[in-house]
């Protein structure tokens, strides 16, 4: 896609940036920490698809699994911000998948290695349409659910993320610029699982919206 339409406005996608272990159930499932900070890697523009476009199953992995996240997008540079300036940098709000090759991340954490190739393929970032923050105002009570084939996999709240949008924008701010078009995937409730060729994948955050993919 490389573009997203914001307040009428198409802009640009820069760096996207992603925080993992944002819930305790989710942290816990997968037997790691709760963090005392939230924890960061990135994901190049090329691999972002939206709505009604497929998530390729990459040949190399046995383990991919489907991870739904609220995505934010920056709509004005900043760096070091404060609370007022992080939450005035957003200006956006989206449903989104953050793909994931388990089996790969499980060898690299293994080896200590960077977990780039278990995060990163095309087609392994989703996002929906987004809802600008001048007409919703995030009340941290919206439900986040995924479903595969219909069949409920993930089913929480915003509220239940240990870090918030502002938290995460501060603490990411202070160590990169984030600039306008940046999106931030703010992490992934409990429930995570495997997705095989020809599942259909509906993930939807409730008042922000529905994105549906099939994995081919
Ligand atoms: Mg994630």
């Amino acid at each position: 896609m490389k573009s997203i339409e914001l307040n009428n406005e198409k802009v640009s996608i820069g760096k996207i940036v992603c925080v993992g272990r944002n819930y305790v159930a989710h942290a816990e499932e997968l037997g790691n920490e709760v963090p005392e900070f939230p924890i960061i890697f990135l994901k190049p523009a090329s691999v972002l698809i939206g709505q009604g476009e497929k998530i390729i199953h990459p040949s190399y992995s046995n383990d991919m699994q489907h991870e739904v996240e609220l995505v934010l997008a920056i709509g004005e540079t900043v760096k070091d911000a404060d609370d007022k300036a992080a939450a005035d940098s957003i200006a956006g709000y989206a449903v989104g998948l953050d793909m994931t090759l388990r089996d790969i991340q499980s060898e690299l954490k293994r080896k200590g290695h960077p977990w780039t190739l278990a995060k990163v393929f095309d087609t392994s970032a989703a996002v929906s349409e987004f809802v600008s923050k001048e007409n919703y105002e995030l009340t941290g009570n919206e439900k986040i659910m995924l479903s595969v084939n219909g069949e409920p996999r993930q089913n929480s709240t915003l509220n239940k993320m240990i870090f918030s949008p502002v938290d995460i924008v501060k603490y990411i701010s202070g160590k990169m610029t984030l600039e306008k078009g940046d999106l931030i995937f703010t992490g992934t409730p409990e429930g995570v699982g495997k997705v095989s060729r020809g599942d259909r994948i509906k993930a939807e955050i409730e008042n922000i919206g529905i994105l549906t993919v099939d994995v081919i």
